[in-house]
């Protein structure tokens, strides 16, 4: 299973989509049973996805068969089903209600039973069997209190047990991809106008060898300039910056 994230605005024309299933090709070997990915367009307002059981290549000729827009932030899974079966529906990315927001997970979210419980209580209708499509209404729910999807990640976070890496991309955030993680990894990938996330640097090797390691219990911002780091607190983190020595 593997994580791929990319923010860019330097060279359009799909490229974002291209680098995360450059990425999750090069995260193959960690083994999958589906793949997904969810794309922001330039203007923001916009976000666009794609899922499939089975190999990288089902995903590959979904794409061909419905392309999607041309993106500013791209966020590509591949899952190793723990919670719901190996199906189209089970993969990732798992959507907020609105379809305005999504989020991708490797790890399990132990107490997923409860928070999936409170949220029906609410009236959240859900699509899924996975743990992890708790997170995307939990983050879409503190998202529309104060529009901040750091601030929205990283209290999401705090309630969660278990082991995760998660990313989140908003439709009003065509510029941004939030990470977050404990004790499951999550590299940055530092480039030119460009910004990566990765759960190893392979999913970002063949653009950068520049990188980031989140400790634990870290929230990671990125945008095309920027990398912001938070722990779970909200204080601000400044994360060791080394490069990659192996070869793409
Ligand atoms: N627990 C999640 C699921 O079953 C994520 C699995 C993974 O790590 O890919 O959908």
């Amino acid at each position: 299973c593997g994580i791929v994230g990319y923010v860019g605005d330097q060279r359009p024309n799909g490229r974002p989509l291209e680098v995360v299933m450059g990425g999750l090709a090069r995260l193959e070997y960690r083994g999958y049973d589906s793949a997904g990915v969810a794309l922001v367009t330039p203007g923001g307002h916009e976000l666009t996805f794609a899922k499939k059981a089975g190999k990288l290549s089902n995903l590959t000729a979904e794409l061909e068969e419905r392309p999607l827009p041309d993106a500013t932030a791209a966020i590509g899974h591949t899952r190793w089903a723990t919670h719901g079966a190996p199906n189209d529906v089970n993969a990732h990315p798992h959507l907020s209600e609105d379809g305005t927001l999504a989020v991708i997970h490797n790890g399990i979210v132990e107490n997923f039973a409860l928070l999936r419980a409170e949220l029906a209580a609410a009236g959240v209708t859900f699509r899924s069997e996975t743990d992890t499509e708790v997170v995307a209404h939990l983050v879409a729910a503190a998202y529309g209190e104060t529009g901040d999807l750091t601030d929205a990640v990283r209290t999401v976070a705090r309630r969660l047990h278990g082991t995760f890496t998660v990313l989140a991309v908003h439709a009003d955030r065509p510029d941004t991809v939030v990470g977050a993680r404990h004790d499951s990894p999550l590299v940055v990938g530092l480039g030119d106008g460009e910004n990566f996330l990765g759960s190893d640097v392979a999913a970002f090797i063949a653009y950068t060898k520049e990188a980031m390691e989140l400790g634990q219990d870290q929230v990671v911002t990125i945008t095309p300039d920027s990398v912001d780091v938070v722990d779970f607190d909200g204080e601000h983190v400044e994360p060791k910056r080394y490069t990659v020595d192996w070869d793409a």
